[in-house]
C-alpha cells in the first residue's frame, strides 16, 4: 500500500496486480499540471498503450476546459465574456453554460455564499496574501459593487450569458476543477477504461471500483497534522469527493487567519482553520458545495447539504488546540469499515 497526497486528500493505492490471469489489469498513473494544480489520472488497463492513449485524451479535455474557464488567461472564453460585461447577452459554449448554470443554482440555494462574481474581491485577497496586508477598504468597497449573482443573466434557450455591470470578473476557481475531473473521467470511460480516478488537487472523481475491490480508498488528511495517518478513509466508486479549506492558501494578519475562500456577503476571507469534505455523484457538485459550506460554517453548511439528495459532508474546524468535527447523517456510509481495511 502506498499513498499519494494532494493538499487534503490522499489516494491510498494498492499496487498488487489484479484482473484475469490471462489478461492481468495493471495500474497506470499519469500526472500533468493544469488549472494551477497537478492533475493525476489513474487507470487500470490491460496494456500500456491503451492507458497512454486514454490519459492523453483526458488531459487534452482538461486543457480545453482550462482554455474556456481560466481566469488567468486573457484569451479564455470566460475572460472574453467578462470583457463584454455591461453589454448585450453573449453566446457561450455548452461547457461554460453548464458550469455557470450550476453556479447560479448554488448561489441561490446557498443565499449567495457561493458566488462566481466574486472575482474582483478574490483578486484583492490574492494580493493581500502576497503583501501580508489587508485589502484597502476603498478598493474593497469598489470591488464589492461588482459582486452579486443577480448580475448574471442566463438564457438557456439561446445559450447566452449577460453580465449586467461593466468591470465584472467571474472566477470559476471553486467549481471548474471538479467539473474538469468529471469530464476527464468520461473521456477515460469512452476509451474503455471505466475503472479510473482523476484527481485535481483537492477534487477527485472516481469511476468503477478497482478490480477485486469495493472502491477507491481515499484518505482525508487530518486538519492539524496533514502528514499524519488519515483519521477518515473513504471507499468510493462512481462518485466524487472535494475538500476545501485553508490548508495551503491563507494569510495571517494581526493574529487572524483569512482563507482564500471569500464570503461574498462581506468581502472578507473566511476566518479560522477548517476543512470541508463533500461527497456526491459528480465533481461539479462536490467542488462548489465544499466551497459554499466553507463560507456558511457547520450549522448552515450542513443544512445546505441536507437539501441535496445523495450528498454527504464532513467539516473539521480548529477550536483552541483541538479539532472539532461535524458530519452529515449520510457521511458514515462512505467510511471504510475496519473489516474492509
Ligand atoms: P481550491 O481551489 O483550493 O481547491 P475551492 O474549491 O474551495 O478551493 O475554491 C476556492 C477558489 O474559489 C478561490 O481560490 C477563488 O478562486 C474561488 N472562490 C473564493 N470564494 C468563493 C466563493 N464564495 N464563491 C465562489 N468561488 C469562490
Ligand atoms: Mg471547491
Amino acid at each position: 500500500m502506498s499513498r499519494w497526497y494532494c493538499a487534503s486528500l490522499a489516494v491510498l493505492l494498492s499496487t498488487a496486480l489484479v484482473g484475469r490471469a490471462d489478461q492481468p489489469l495493471k495500474q497506470y498513473t499519469f500526472t500533468e499540471p493544469h488549472m494551477g494544480t497537478r492533475f493525476k489520472v489513474l487507470v487500470y488497463s490491460a496494456d500500456k498503450e491503451s492507458a497512454n492513449r486514454a490519459a492523453k485524451a483526458a488531459f487534452a479535455r482538461i486543457a480545453a476546459l482550462d482554455g474556456i474557464m481560466s481566469d488567468y488567461r486573457p484569451a479564455s472564453e470566460l475572460m472574453q465574456l467578462c470583457q463584454k460585461a455591461g453589454g448585450d447577452p453573449v453566446p457561450v459554449s455548452p461547457e461554460l453554460f453548464t458550469v455557470l448554470a450550476r453556479s447560479q443554482d448554488l448561489a441561490r440555494a446557498s443565499d449567495g455564499a457561493f458566488d462566481v462574481t466574486i472575482g474582483p474581491v478574490v483578486k484583492l485577497w490574492r494580493r493581500a496574501r502576497k503583501s501580508i496586508q489587508l485589502p484597502d477598504p476603498e478598493e474593497l468597497a469598489a470591488a464589492r459593487k461588482l459582486v452579486g449573482h443577480d448580475k448574471i443573466r442566463l438564457d438557456a434557450a439561446r445559450r447566452t450569458v449577460q453580465l449586467t455591470t461593466r468591470g465584472m470578473k467571474l472566477d470559476l476557481g471553486g467549481i471548474a476543477k471538479g467539473y474538469a475531473a468529471d469530464e476527464a473521467l468520461k473521456v477515460l470511460a469512452d476509451h474503455g477504461l471505466k475503472c479510473a480516478l482523476v484527481a485535481a488537487g483537492g477534487d477527485i472523481a472516481v469511476g468503477e471500483a478497482p478490480p477485486n475491490s469495493k472502491g477507491w480508498k481515499i484518505g482525508i488528511a487530518p486538519l492539524l497534522d496533514p502528514e499524519s495517518q488519515p483519521k477518515h478513509a473513504l471507499l468510493l466508486s462512481k462518485a466524487a469527493v472535494s475538500t476545501s479549506g485553508d490548508a495551503e492558501q491563507y494569510v495571517e494578519i494581526e493574529g487572524k487567519r483569512y482563507s482564500h475562500i471569500v464570503d461574498p456577503r462581506t468581502g472578507v476571507g473566511v476566518l479560522g482553520q477548517f476543512s470541508v469534505t463533500v461527497i456526491a455523484r459528480h465533481g461539479i457538485t462536490t467542488d462548489c458545495l465544499a466551497t459554499a459550506v466553507s463560507v456558511l460554517g457547520p450549522e448552515k453548511g450542513l443544512a445546505l447539504i441536507a437539501k441535496h439528495r445523495g450528498v454527504a459532508a464532513l467539516i473539521v474546524e480548529k477550536r483552541g488546540q483541538k479539532e472539532q468535527t461535524y458530519e452529515s447523517p449520510g457521511f458514515q456510509q462512505f467510511l471504510i469499515k475496519p473489516s474492509q481495511k
